[in-house]
């Protein structure tokens, strides 16, 4: 008989690693608290606009890197069209001066050079690297993990120590021109990122750069969707409406789980919800691991988002879907504990289905630390909960209207999500977004998937993960089913 393998949360991972075992006989059963899949990797629809919430870039949305083919058995981006962008970003500095990201690095080296003609040199480092990183590949399966690739790896192996050891912070510090320095300053730095690598940025370019690093036509549900029905079409089921309470341990096994008063038993369970819940709750803080330990100690998470949703009765032909742009009037909020200064601004333009003919879904994401503010609110004042995400959306609104013009009286739909909507419907710890910070502390780094003492168990996930992201959902979900069918002698296959 097949084993039962219980997986909790229908996020990415969850939904990867149930694919895989379910295509490998293994009988898989997912239970998610909410009543669609993908988590984090989701969209919601107002009044005709949908709004996506996740995929900026899809690492090898496109043929020609290994991570297409995870894809590919994940039924993810079969008669997908892929939109490779020829613009990451726009952004507008105080000053009026424009930046703007091209994804073809000769026109990035053009650009960066009219604005930083004091440095050169650094440019052309940065783009040449850039370059580097187009013809590098990450070996997503094992079975691309020829001698070959390795051997090209090992060749970018100097580029990665060169700018593998710097953050974005120093990396800003080095420019002369002040639009370039301020730029990088505000991307990362502003945003509590600070610390993020510059090879990860670079990384994101080179894929972009060798086109296959784009959004998904339809967005991150439509695409969390076909892999639940490459799941369920492996014979996957998963439960929704179902919150596990608790895993259950005999032996020093896991025997399976309580979800809304119920027991359901299986040989295996693998948590792929949120990490210090998992822990802390679901296995009321008796089972870690000294690295796990170490991580919450000392890492630091990615933070939270106030997430803002308009849907506006209008075109933005020739925008970039990027752009950011400094506010006329910043924003204090959170009780004083932050002021915005910048609008980042993604619109919809370049994909038709988010919204009706002639109109435009945007969104708005603020970076916060401060979860426990909002949740606090809500709590103790909803009116005032209510009010504050109106100000900030208002203010948006606002800032818009000065930046284009009939902005305000073509918008039809406005929504505000907080930290506190992020833990509502994930449960991720703070209301982070990606789980850990990538830094120097995490990078290149997993955490153990399994905790000291306790057998027939796996965590899986953004907070296994540091950078958290969507390709190693697809590589660590493969990797984990692998590693169930090596146990259970099964001979991995992926149709
Ligand atoms: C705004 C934003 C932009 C992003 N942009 C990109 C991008 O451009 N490219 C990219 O590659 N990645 C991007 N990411 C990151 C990527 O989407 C995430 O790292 C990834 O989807 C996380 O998946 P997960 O399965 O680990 O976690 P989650 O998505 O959090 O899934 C966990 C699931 O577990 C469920 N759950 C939790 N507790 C329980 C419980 N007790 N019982 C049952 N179910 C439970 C939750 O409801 C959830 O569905 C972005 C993320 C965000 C939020």
């Amino acid at each position: 008989m097949a084993k039962k393998v219980i997986i909790i949360g229908g996020g990415a991972y969850g939904l990867a690693a149930g694919t895989y075992l379910a295509m490998n006989g293994f009988d898989t059963e997912i239970h998610e608290m909410h009543s669609i899949p993908g988590g984090v990797c989701t969209a919601w629809t107002r009044k005709g606009y949908t709004f996506d919430f996740c995929i900026h870039w899809l690492m090898g949305s496109s043929p020609g890197k290994s991570l297409y083919h995870t894809w590919t058995e994940l039924g993810a981006v079969q008669g997908r069209r892929m939109i490779e962008p020829d613009i990451y970003l726009k952004w507008q500095s105080k000053e009026g001066e424009t930046f703007t990201i091209y994804t073809d690095p000769e026109k990035l080296r053009a650009e960066m050079r009219r604005l930083g003609p004091d440095d050169t040199r650094f440019i052309d480092s940065f783009i040449n690297g850039i370059v580097s990183f187009s013809k590098f590949d990450i070996p997503a399966r094992k079975e691309d993990q020829s001698f070959g690739m390795m051997f090209k790896m090992i060749g970018f192996m100097p580029k990665l120590m060169k700018w593998g050891g710097m953050d974005v912070t120093k990396f800003a510090g080095k420019f002369k021109s002040p639009h370039l320095k301020q730029f990088f300053t505000d991307m990362y730095v502003g945003g509590g990122m600070g610390g993020f690598p510059v090879m990860g940025m670079m990384m994101m370019l080179g894929f972009m750069a060798a086109r296959s690093n784009g959004y998904p036509e339809g967005g991150s549900l439509k695409f969390i969707q076909a892999i639940e029905s490459t799941y369920k079409k492996h014979g996957g089921k998963i439960v929704y409406n179902s919150k596990v309470d608790k895993i259950v341990v005999e032996n020093g096994n896991a025997a399976g789980i309580v979800a809304g008063g119920k027991e359901v038993r299986g040989d295996y369970v693998i948590s792929a919800a949120d990490g210090y819940a998992t822990l802390n709750k679901l296995l009321e803080g008796k089972y870690s691991h000294p690295k796990i330990d170490q991580a919450y100690a000392e890492w630091e998470p990615f933070p939270s988002l106030l997430f803002i949703s308009l849907g506006i009765a209008r075109k933005f032909d020739n925008m970039p879907s990027m752009f950011h742009f400094y506010a006329k009037n910043p924003l204090t909020i959170e009780g004083g504990k932050q002021t915005i200064t910048m609008v980042p601004l993604r619109l919809f333009n370049n994909d038709t289905t988010m919204a009706p003919a002639g109109k435009t879904a945007a969104t708005s994401m603020i970076s916060t630390y401060h979860d426990e503010y909002w949740s606090a609110l809500k709590k103790s004042d909803k009116a005032k909960y209510d009010a504050e995400k109106k100000r900030i959306a208002d203010w948006i609104i606002d800032e818009c209207e000065a930046y284009f013009g009939d902005f305000k009286n073509k918008v039809e739909v406005v929504d505000v999500a907080t930290p506190d909507t992020i833990i509502r419907y994930t449960g991720n710890w703070h209301g982070s977004y990606e789980g850990w910070l990538p830094d120097k502390k995490t990078m290149m780094k997993t955490l153990p998937s399994q905790v000291n003492g306790l057998g027939n168990f796996y965590m899986l996930g953004q907070w296994i993960s540091p950078g958290g992201g969507l390709p190693p959902a697809a590589m660590e979900g493969r990797k984990l089913a692998r590693k169930i069918c090596k146990t259970e002698g099964v001979k991995f296959h992926t149709v």
